[in-house]
């Protein structure tokens, strides 16, 4: 029984220290929890690295800021590589108040407890309630819940661990040619020619599933759990998580639709350097998992896998039509649907995405790019950014742009890292012109652009990020959209000072509504929006502010 409780991991070096804050602990969460203590971060490690292999999930850290040899801060970013999903606080005295501060940027601290603690029921047991209550809501299931079987270089296996990973789902990777991943096969009555399998939490072996069906068993909602609401919010990128926190607390009935997985394009930047409040950047996980949270404790309701492919107005009802055929009414509908990665077409790369080429995933692939050598396709900041988060692990990272250099398509900041980062090279006037391997990515032909001289290298690994298009398609003819497919909104209607054809009100549109009344746009799905994280997540936001005053008139 003792083994199954999850953790609440304390480190201290101070002996005396160490056994008061174990002990308080005790006192009120020993009944649910395994209180571990350790009187140094590599002890700690250690102990976390233990707890990770019986499969037993971590809760919280608690750790103290200053400590020989290994600080609180090192300790708590190096388990956060161990643990990701358990909640983080240091202990410090006043005089390092600065120091913690810092740290909630720099580590994602979640929050910082002064010395000494007491009484615990005022300064500890608050704090750590709040700790295991974020931990709860993110539905931390034990390492060992989900399981998935697979081969390296299948594209599906792949498409199976990235959709957990981004959902926050932890699951075990099993390699199918490995004795355990092997075992379980065996146990399922399958072989290596039924792959990817997920076995869940409660036994079920999912053979190669589809994204709803998985999406249901491992535990995320895929369904409203009513037909009608103040607000639907199609897409949760930072745009549909923005108007999703505001709605909420707002009051709001709120439901938010997302097709993959909350978080959108910034759920897969691996460092984002220019959001306000991060001086030290954020991981666009960390970053979108903490406004999903926030969204669903203000009480939105948040749907995964769940495509939208249908809008209409029934009457004053916006009636939101899903792929599976089910559908859901409104008052107001905001879309969030941000843009899609545009593709590589060039011979050989369809048939080996997933097996070496990826779009915009360098976060999940990353660790299997150790001493490798990496190409990266585009000139954008996406481009740098994956670059670098890159080239901490890969053998060389080499970045492939069509033009003559990136000073007109990226950040002054990312161009600067690239250039001091010694294994990232800069190739201009490069295009791929063809990929090739077998079982996965092995060759790429590369071509000057300018002689049109071509030269084939051995890579293993190309990651694209050649700009993208919006996902707008099935809103044809339901609302109108521009020559490139972003949704037309507010004065940007008015052509002549005339309101677009059609409109019913004796009104103009909204700054962000639709040619159809109550239907909102926000972040880069709507035309002329700028393409960054704050200003969807400020459009999410405004937008809400618009659904009000549509609301208040009705
Ligand atoms: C790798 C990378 C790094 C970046 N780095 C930075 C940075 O450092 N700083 C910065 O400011 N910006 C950065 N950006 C840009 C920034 O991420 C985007 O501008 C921002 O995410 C746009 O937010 P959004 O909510 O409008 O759209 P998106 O983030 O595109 O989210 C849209 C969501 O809608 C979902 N969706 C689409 N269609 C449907 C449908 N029919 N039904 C249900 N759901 C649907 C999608 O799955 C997606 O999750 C980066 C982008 C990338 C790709």
């Amino acid at each position: 029984m003792e083994a199954s409780k999850p953790v609440l991991l304390t480190v201290d070096d101070d002996p005396g220290v160490s056994r008061a804050v174990a002990r308080d602990l005790r006192r009120r969460y020993g009944p649910d929890f395994r209180i571990v203590r350790a009187e140094s971060g590599p002890q700690a490690l250690e102990a976390l690295r233990e707890i990770k292999l019986r499969g037993d999930p971590v809760a919280v850290l608690l750790a103290d800021y200053r400590m020989p040899g290994m600080s609180g801060l090192e300790f708590l970013e190096q388990a956060m590589d161990l643990v990701p999903r358990a909640r983080r606080a240091l202990l410090t005295a006043y005089a390092d108040t600065d120091a913690a501060i810092q740290a909630i940027n720099v580590i994602d601290l979640d929050h910082y407890l002064l010395k000494p603690w007491e009484p615990p029921d005022e300064k500890l047991y608050p704090v750590v309630d709040e700790l295991i209550g974020l931990w709860r809501a993110a539905g931390d299931k034990p390492v060992t819940a989900t399981q998935v079987v697979g081969h390296r270089w299948s594209a599906r296996s792949y498409e199976v661990r990235d959709f957990l990973a981004r959902n926050s789902v932890s699951y075990r990777w099993l390699p199918a040619d490995e004795p355990e991943g092997r075992r379980l096969l065996e146990a399922a009555g399958l072989d290596e020619t039924s792959i990817p399998l997920v076995v869940t939490p409660d036994g079920d072996s999912l053979v190669d599933p589809d994204t709803e069906e998985l999406a249901a068993k491992v535990g995320l909602a895929t369904t409203p759990a009513t037909d009608f609401y103040d607000t639907v919010i199609v897409g949760g990128g930072p745009a549909g998580l923005g108007a999703a926190v505001y709605a909420a607390s707002e009051g709001l009935r709120t439901v938010l639709v997302e097709r993959e997985a909350t978080g959108g394009q910034a759920g897969q930047s691996a460092r984002i350097e220019n959001y306000l409040g991060f001086p030290d950047g954020v991981s666009g996980a960390q970053l979108t998992d903490r406004a999903r949270r926030q969204a669903s404790r203000f009480g939105a309701e948040i749907l995964t896998a769940a495509s939208v492919t249908g809008l209409e107005a029934r009457g004053s009802s916006r009636v939101v039509r899903f792929a599976d055929g089910g559908e859901v009414a409104a008052h107001t509908v905001v879309l969030a649907t941000g843009v899609a990665y545009s593709t590589l077409k060039v011979p050989g790369v369809d048939r080996l995405t997933g097996r070496g080429v990826f779009y915009g995933s360098a976060t999940t692939e990353a660790p299997a790019c150790a001493d490798e050598d990496v190409y990266v396709v585009g000139g954008a900041n996406a481009a740098g950014q994956a670059a670098v988060f890159l080239a901490r692990r890969a053998r060389r990272v080499t970045v492939l742009v069509r033009g003559d250099g990136l000073e007109r398509s990226m950040s002054h900041y990312l161009i600067r890292q690239l250039r001091d980062t010694a294994n990232i090279e800069v190739r201009p006037r490069t295009q791929v012109a063809g990929a090739a391997g077998d079982e996965h990515l092995e060759r790429l032909r590369l071509r000057d652009t300018v002689t049109g001289a071509e030269e084939e290298v051995p890579a293993g690994f190309l990651f694209v990020f050649i700009g993208a298009a919006p996902c707008t398609d099935w809103l044809d003819g339901v609302v109108q959209r521009d020559d490139r497919g972003f949704v037309v909104t507010g004065p940007d209607l008015l052509v002549g000072g005339e309101r677009p054809p059609g409109w019913p009100l004796d009104r103009d549109p909204y700054y962000l509504e639709a040619d159809l009344p109550g239907v909102f746009a926000a972040g880069d799905a709507r035309a002329r929006s700028v393409k960054r994280v704050a200003s969807a997540v400020g459009e999410g936001a405004m937008a809400l502010q618009l659904v009000h005053r549509y609301l208040e008139a009705q």
